[in-house]
């Protein structure tokens, strides 16, 4: 290890920074993040650091920096573009013993700043030694998507609760499993859904009954797993995804996407394929139940998003009314996905006000829909599971009203290296579904925005071929 790590108190404390552009402005606001007194050396001062002389938030020497300067100073900062100037405060801060940083020089420093990930109070600090400060930045950005935004609010939790947590275990041993208990149980994902006072309430509970038993209640994740593309879930899926001991999934739900879930938990699939339910609704509903009131975070995978066509509603309606814990994650429909890869825009100022999302699943042989509500001008019609019904889609549009030459887009696969595209009109694309031997998912785009893809078109997975 080539330098020390540590995490300096500077509230309050002098620190000396030398220049005055924008390099200089960007440590001057990290030092007095952490509520250093900052004193400025620089003949002039860009505009950041003169609204904040102005303002009294800063103490500005205007000049050119003199040695004696650096007397009495925590940590100084070089950040100037003149190499001699930069050696000369290195060297006062070296014969003072007072730590030094002169930016981008690392021959000249004695201590480096690392990239930093802001959960005050949980701070992650990464360095490459001032060797790479491009890759410490990239591990920082991994980090900031790993650690959820609200860590600061759940360690403040903590410390709210730690002098009653001392009082209650003596032993440091029992403190610590107290914690890893809560800190790995439901408590923290309460505090990431912005539940605090749910979350309090369950530690104050968890203290006054928890004994070090392992175990309490489990909770479910209903989280919407996007079209197909794993590029396209959320923080907070990936989150639950890797925490969860149990999966639940369904067919829609991509190998790739599936693949991100931790690699130790158990994986129960729930089917769904036409008219072939691997497991009925009410017994998944039941599962769920069961599932976690053995202790289990379960996640609940769904296609796309939970709340469109994906019967999320019902599967929490039964966890609601058995009082079990549970959040619903946002997943990026098939409609947003498909429209996105294929190019075409669901509205458009020139061709559409509208868009209606519409299920053709067939009841007895039959798509039921609410043709006159449907069929209006300048409306996008996004049709999911139609692809067996096509013929009759097609037909009861025109019988409608529609044009026989009105743009339909077929997409297969979509978001995923599969993807096709198929484009045709409603009088041309049952013909084409037979003849591409088209198979499922595929969602049907009807509307004039079709005819935007010709321009639009960005998406060409290696294996894909688009079919017009
Ligand atoms: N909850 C899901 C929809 C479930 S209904 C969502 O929000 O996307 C299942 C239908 O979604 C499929 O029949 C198909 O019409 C559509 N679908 C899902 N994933 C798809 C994909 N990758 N490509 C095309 N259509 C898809």
């Amino acid at each position: 290890m080539d330098y020390f790590p540590i995490f300096l108190n500077l509230r309050g404390r002098d620190c000396l920074v030398v220049g005055g552009g924008d390099v200089a402005a960007r440590k001057v606001g990290l030092l007095q993040r952490s509520g250093a007194a900052v004193t400025v050396v620089a003949p002039e001062l860009g505009s950041t650091l003169r609204a904040l002389a102005a303002d009294g938030k800063i103490t500005h020497i205007p000049g050119t920096f003199e040695p004696a300067q650096a007397d009495d100073r925590v940590v100084i900062i070089a950040a100037t573009d003149d190499r001699a100037v930069n050696q000369a405060v290195a060297a006062a801060a070296n014969a003072r013993n007072i730590p030094v940083n002169v930016v981008d020089t690392p021959d000249l420093c004695t201590f480096v700043v690392p990239s930093i990930v802001d959960r005050s109070p949980i701070v992650v600090a990464v360095s490459s030694g001032g060797v790479s400060p491009v890759l410490a930045r990239m591990i920082r950005a991994r980090m900031e998507t790993l650690i959820p935004a609200a860590y600061g609010r759940l360690a403040q939790l903590a410390a709210r609760f730690r002098n009653k947590v001392k009082q209650r275990f003596e032993r440091g041993d029992d403190r610590r499993m107290f914690w890893e208990r809560v800190l790995q149980g439901p408590i923290p994902e309460m505090v990431y859904a912005g539940q605090d006072k749910a979350a309090e309430a369950a530690l104050s509970q968890e203290l006054d009954t928890g004994l070090g038993e392992h175990g309490g209640a489990g909770e479910v994740y209903l989280i919407g797993g996007g079209p197909g593309d794993p590029d396209l879930l959320t923080f907070r899926a990936l989150r639950l995804m890797q925490q969860a001991d149990v999966v639940v999934y369904d067919r829609l739900v991509s190998p790739a996407v599936l693949d991100l879930v931790r690699r130790d938990a158990e994986r129960i699939y729930a089917g769904k394929e036409r008219d072939n339910h691997a497991i009925p609704q009410e017994d998944i509903n039941q599962l769920l139940v069961r599932l976690a009131k053995e202790g289990k975070r379960v996640c609940r995978l769904k296609g796309g998003d939970p709340f469109i066509f994906g019967r999320g509603g019902e599967e929490i309606e039964t966890l609601s009314e058995e009082g079990i814990p549970f959040q619903v994650v946002p997943g990026i429909t098939a409609a947003s996905g498909c429209s996105a890869y294929a190019g075409i825009p669901l509205t458009h100022r020139d061709y559409s006000q509208s868009v209606a999302f519409v299920t053709g699943h067939l009841k007895e042989g039959k798509v039921n829909l609410n043709w006159e509500g449907l069929v209006k001008p300048r409306q996008t019609i996004v049709i999911y599971m139609g692809l067996v019904g096509i013929d009759g889609l097609c037909h009861e549009l025109v019988a409608h009203g529609v044009s026989e030459d009105m743009p339909v887009a077929l997409i297969e696969h979509g978001t995923t290296s599969d993807q096709r595209v198929h484009v045709g009109t409603l009088e041309t694309m049952p013909g084409i579904v037979k003849r591409e031997k088209v198979s499922a998912p595929t969602l049907i785009i009807v509307g004039e925005v079709v005819k935007l893809r010709d321009k639009l078109d960005w998406f060409h997975p290696v294996q894909a071929q688009a079919v017009n």
